[in-house]
Formats: structure tokens, C-alpha cells, sequence
């Protein structure tokens, strides 16, 4: 073994992993990494198809964010946000309201503007500071006196406490329930197990040939209803915009989201999207009717025309260098926050790396190769690659549904595709396939029994169907015949 697999072995404790499993085995120790290629200490090379969880946006030791992270140490690592502004935190803040609130064809002027950037460090605490902000602006305006959110079924915002009392993932939060405050969960759109989606499994996306009567919206509007004739709306509701990550790479169906955010403006809750996952052109490139229009939305939010009262941001934020998040919010609760010092409106939060000078310089960087014209083109031609190769996992049995929407994809593992049967967890499918493809060269994690490809932006075609070859094959060696 490794001397730094036996070292790793004996002392670090790694995240969400039955530590018995990784002791049984010698791990994988990632020395090196060029674009979409990860370099292990025995020198084997594998292609990054999550995007190291889901962070990477434009591959590993890109030219560009290596040297905006050094230009900035040569100037400072990190000083304080408390107390001290600093300039690549400044730039970044800046640069992301510009973003936040794009102007095109579709959607001229949405409203509210998002126009205050909170930093901080991970997806987890970015939605700690929108949940204590709308928290303390709902009582604070009179809104609510006990703000209440609601959240979607499956729901994941994080792992910190009051990210979990947002999440509905019983596996990952039953266990603290006792440490939790209480929020709602109400149905989300799941097309392929939707117990209203009466259509017969077909070999394409469930979205596209479900028959139903979007009574998922009609749930949304329900919930609502019911809070509200109880005397106690609710305050906030948070959502995964466009498609739920970690639930299992769940898509929603064109137009649930618009109308699940108005039946929600319409109540008066205040909106947060969680686009940890979702932003910075995760979900793909612009739509046909304004592909030539010089805007396009880097956020799943925009896409459908909503504008959310907080919008959170965390992974993909440095281009997946360095951890930091963002929390925009409106001018409306920046005000609700002002005061005489002595009236103690203050928002007593931060962290110790609030607005790091490294982070935001990294994220600077990565914002330029998105927003470029090379990056946009790329972006549209390995979205249209993943869609063309996956069609090729229609042919076996024990794919049941394929979900794509732009660069994120989530492969739905069955025993058989004309039943929907799901998998035991407890027999490790989509792990068993995810080990498959490391033999060959592919490294990627399940959710359950769903295969995540989510490859960083600079994946060429051809890398983009060595994935897709190589996820075809694990499902047939390790399920086998039907
Ligand atoms: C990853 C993720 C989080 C949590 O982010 P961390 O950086 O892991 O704390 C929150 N929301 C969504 C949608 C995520 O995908």
C-alpha cells in the first residue's frame, strides 16, 4: 500500500462514507490534476465526471485562476472582512450583482434586484445566512412573528444545522431530528416516480413523455393555502431551481418552477434559491429563441424567468479552486438592517474567512472564462455531446430513466426498465457501477441508485464519450442481464 494511503487510512475521517468500506481497500490518492484529467499517486489518470463534487467548473490547473491566485498572494492571503474591505472582494461583489440580474429578450427586468452580496464560505453556511436573514426580515416586517419555510420533498441544503432543518433526505437527517427547528416539506416534481404520472415507462427522459395534470403545482399552491388559513404564512420557500442535486439529480418539468414561485410571491414568502449545484452555467447553455442574444443566464433561476429574494452560491463560485459562497439579497432586507448603532438591527453574523482575498481572486478569474465567448461555445457543444452519447444507455435494461438538463446528468438505475423497480439500497448498485468506472478510468459518486455525471466544462468530445462508454459498460458487467 501507498505510504500515504496507510497514513490517510490511520487518521482522516472522510465525509459521508461508511468508514469500514474505505478501510477494506487501498483509496485512490489524487496528487495531480490537467483540465478534465485527475492524477493518482501511482501515476494512473482519471477523468473528473463529477466535477470533484459537483465544484469544478473549467477544469484543474487552469492557466488563468493559477495565476490570479498567485498574483493575489504575492499581494495578501487573507485579511479580515470585519472591520476591513479589500479589493478582490469588492471586484467579486460587484461582478456578481451584474450577473445576478441579466437583462434579456425573455425576461427584460426581473424583479426584485439582487443588489447585496453577503460572502461566506461553503453551500451549507450561504443558506445559514439567507435563512437567518429572512428569518429575522419576516419578524422584523411583520410578516410572521414565528417564521416558518418551506422546503421541497428530498430537499438538500446543506449539512450545517440549520441547512438540514431545510433538508427532507431521511437517510442523511433523521438522525438529528432532535437538534432540528421545524420547516414544511411539500411534493417536488419527480416525473419518473410521480405518483400522478400515469404514462407507461418509455425509453426517454419521464419528463418528456409523462401524462399528468401538474397537480405538483397544485400541491404548491395547496400548502400554501393551508398556512395561510391558519393565520401563519409562510415566511420563506427554498427551492433547488431547475433540478434537485443531492435528492438524486431530479429535474423539474419546464414551467414548474415559474408557477411554483408565483403561487409562493403570491403568499408573500420571501424566495430563496439554493444554486450551489445550479449556478454559474451548470444548466446549460441559453435557450434556442435567444442563443444569439449576447446575455445568457448563468443561473437555473433565471431560466425560468424567476427572480429569488436570496440567491445562494457556493460551489462553482471559484471555478471549484478555493471554498467560498455568496448569499445576494435586495435592497429590501439590506434596509431592514440598518439602524443607530444602539438599536442593534446589526446582522451578527459572519466567519473568520468571510470575503478571502485568494477565493475572490480565484472567482474573479473563473467569472472571466465563463463569461467568454471560447467557454459559452465549449459549454454548447459537450451539453449537445452528453445528449447525443447517452442515448446509447437506452439499450440497457437496467437504465430506467436518463436526466439531463445542460451539463448535469443523473442516470436512474433499475432492475428493470418496463417495471420501474428500484434497487435495495443495501445492494450497493450505483456504487458497484461507480467502482466499475474507476477500473476504467472514470471517477464519478452515486446518489443511491443514480449514476451523477456532472464533467467539468473544458471535457472534450471525445472525453465525454470515453464517460459514457465507460458508465455503459460498468451497468453491464456489474447488473448484468435483466
Ligand atoms: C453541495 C450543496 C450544498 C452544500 O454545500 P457545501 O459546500 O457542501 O456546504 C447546498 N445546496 C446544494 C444544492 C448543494 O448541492
Amino acid at each position: 500500500m501507498h505510504p500515504l494511503a496507510r497514513l490517510d487510512q490511520r487518521f482522516v475521517w472522510h465525509p459521508f462514507t461508511q468508514m469500514r468500506d474505505w478501510l477494506s481497500h487501498e483509496p485512490i490518492i489524487i496528487v495531480s490534476g490537467k483540465g478534465a484529467v485527475l492524477r493518482d499517486a501511482h501515476g494512473r489518470e482519471y477523468l473528473d465526471a463529477n466535477a470533484s463534487i459537483w465544484t469544478n467548473l473549467h477544469g484543474h490547473g487552469h492557466p488563468r485562476i493559477n495565476a490570479a491566485i498567485k498574483r493575489q498572494l504575492g499581494q495578501l492571503a487573507h485579511s479580515s472582512a470585519l472591520g476591513l474591505a479589500n479589493e478582490p472582494a469588492s471586484l467579486l461583489a460587484a461582478r456578481l450583482v451584474t450577473l445576478a440580474n441579466p437583462r434579456s429578450p425573455r425576461a427584460p427586468q426581473l424583479a426584485p434586484a439582487l443588489s447585496k452580496v453577503f460572502f461566506s464560505d461553503d453551500g451549507s453556511t450561504a443558506l445559514e445566512v439567507a435563512l437567518k436573514l429572512a428569518y429575522e426580515y419576516a419578524r422584523r416586517t411583520g410578516l410572521s412573528a414565528r417564521p416558518r419555510f418551506l422546503s421541497l420533498a428530498g430537499a438538500y441544503h446543506g449539512d450545517t444545522v440549520g441547512a438540514v432543518s431545510l433538508g427532507h433526505i431521511d437517510l442523511f437527517h433523521s438522525a438529528y431530528a432532535g437538534l432540528l427547528f421545524r420547516s414544511d416539506q411539500v411534493m417536488a416534481p419527480y416525473c419518473y416516480r410521480c405518483p400522478f404520472n400515469r404514462a407507461r415507462p418509455e425509453r426517454a427522459d419521464a419528463r418528456t413523455y409523462r401524462q399528468c395534470r401538474w397537480e405538483c403545482v397544485d400541491k404548491v399552491g395547496q400548502r400554501f393555502a393551508a398556512r395561510r388559513r391558519r393565520g401563519q404564512p409562510y415566511a420563506g420557500f427554498v427551492f433547488e431551481p431547475l433540478i434537485q442535486g443531492a435528492a438524486g439529480m431530479i429535474p423539474q418539468p419546464e414551467g414548474w418552477l415559474n408557477r411554483a414561485a408565483e403561487i409562493a410571491r403570491g403568499h408573500g414568502a420571501l424566495l430563496i434559491a439554493d444554486e450551489v449545484m445550479t449556478g454559474f452555467g451548470r444548466t446549460g447553455a441559453a435557450k434556442p429563441e435567444i442563443r444569439n442574444s449576447k446575455s445568457e443566464f448563468l443561473f437555473a433561476s433565471h431560466r425560468e424567468a424567476v427572480q429569488p429574494d436570496f440567491l445562494c452560491l457556493a460551489k462553482g463560485l471559484t471555478g471549484g479552486y478555493l471554498p467560498m459562497a455568496a448569499t445576494l439579497t435586495t435592497p429590501a432586507v439590506f434596509d431592514a438592517f440598518l439602524g443607530e448603532y444602539e438599536e442593534f438591527k446589526t446582522f451578527f453574523h459572519g466567519h473568520s474567512f468571510t470575503a478571502n482575498q485568494l477565493g475572490a481572486a480565484a472567482a474573479l478569474a473563473s467569472l472571466e472564462v465563463l463569461e467568454s465567448p471560447a467557454s459559452r461555445r465549449d459549454r454548447q457543444r459537450l451539453e449537445g455531446t452528453l445528449r447525443d452519447e447517452l442515448n446509447s444507455l437506452w439499450a440497457l435494461p437496467h437504465v430506467g430513466d436518463i436526466r439531463q438538463v445542460g451539463l448535469i446528468v443523473g442516470v436512474e438505475l433499475v432492475r428493470d426498465w418496463r417495471t420501474r423497480e428500484p434497487f435495495d439500497l443495501a445492494e450497493r448498485a450505483g456504487i458497484r457501477v461507480c467502482e466499475a468506472m474507476a477500473q476504467r478510468g472514470v471517477l464519478t459518486r452515486p446518489i443511491g441508485n443514480v449514476v451523477v455525471l456532472m464533467p467539468p466544462y473544458c471535457t472534450t468530445p471525445a472525453q465525454a464519450r470515453r464517460v459514457i462508454r465507460a458508465l455503459g459498460e460498468a451497468v453491464e458487467e456489474t447488473l448484468g442481464k435483466v
